[in-house]
């Protein structure tokens, strides 16, 4: 049931748009960087980016506008089809039919590659709240911790939203041991198709150091020497294994858009606190 969830201190930005941007507000103000509920605009399908589309290092001009369609059937015999060719051919083609343009470009698969792995994510979710509506329904979800099975509903806006306070901040430091750095970027689509094409076939550590690989661009010294080492496996490879987990965790810590881990509910008959994981699969339950 939709009341199972826990929903205390929710306020609703449509019933109550000033405690809700309050609540913003101090969420910000603590530092923060997770605020909900994100404020959706219900039927024109337009939305804002977390992270934001940079053509280059033209930061300045950051574009956060974006706009999906709901999908139709022909949409739905691509995305099918290309489901046969794995997960990455499937998010690929599910981005490429519903999103219609980001700032002032239409969607192609030059700009959908190039965007941060959160706006992907939000587009998504747009493509799927445009196409199947707000609400996320398990019909028979089961607790984990006292096993009883009951209907589980969440809507999109009930997933936190992170946002990249600054576009520059896709690049970052990352402090390796014994007294050397990282420059990291935040992992882009084309870093996504790249992992996904090889993901039924390489072990999770080699998916690591591949996307490691893609997105360290250079390291420094402790004697202030710097390396290039983007597209360098062997690099990744002889990196300590703290250090790539640095890498990794300040990537996942830092790239923004919906928090899927996030989502929490307490299950009432229980009393227990149940976290919830929603993947693509879920968004998209229909296809
Ligand atoms: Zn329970």
């Amino acid at each position: 049931m939709a009341n199972d969830l826990h929903t205390e201190g929710f306020s609703s930005p449509l019933s109550n748009p000033g405690q809700a941007n309050a609540a913003i507000a101090a969420l910000l103000s603590q530092g923060a960087e997770v605020a909900k509920p994100e404020i959706a605009v219900p039927a024109g399908g337009q939305f804002r980016l977390p992270g934001g589309f940079v053509s280059g290092n033209d930061f300045a001009n950051a574009r956060y506008d974006a706009e999906v369609r709901e999908l139709n059937g022909g949409d739905e015999e691509a995305i099918t089809k290309a489901r046969n060719g794995g997960i990455g051919k499937f998010i690929s083609t599910l981005l490429a039919s519903g999103t219609v343009s980001v700032g002032d470009q239409k969607a192609s698969p030059a700009l959908l590659s190039n965007l941060l792995l959160g706006d992907r994510d939000t587009l998504l979710l747009e493509i799927r709240r445009a196409t199947y509506g707000d609400e996320i329904v398990w019909d028979r979800y089961s607790c984990p911790h006292c096993g009883e099975e009951f209907r589980l509903s969440v809507t999109l806006d009930e997933i936190p939203v992170r946002r990249l306070a600054d576009p520059a901040d896709r690049v970052f430091e990352v402090e390796l041991r014994r007294g050397r750095k990282a420059y990291v970027r935040l992992p882009i689509g084309a870093d996504q198709d790249a992992v996904l094409a090889v993901v039924d076939r390489a072990t999770e550590s080699e998916q690591n150091t591949l996307l490691i690989s893609r997105c360290l661009i250079s390291v420094v010294e402790a004697d202030g020497s710097e390396n290039a080492v983007t597209g360098n496996p062997d690099f990744a490879r002889a990196l300590g294994l703290l250090d790539r987990k640095r890498i990794l965790d300040a990537i996942e810590e830092k790239q923004p858009g919906p928090q899927y881990n996030d989502v929490k509910f307490t299950h009432d008959s229980c009393g227990k606190e149940v976290p919830l994981f929603i993947s693509a699969g879920d968004l998209f339950q229909g296809l």
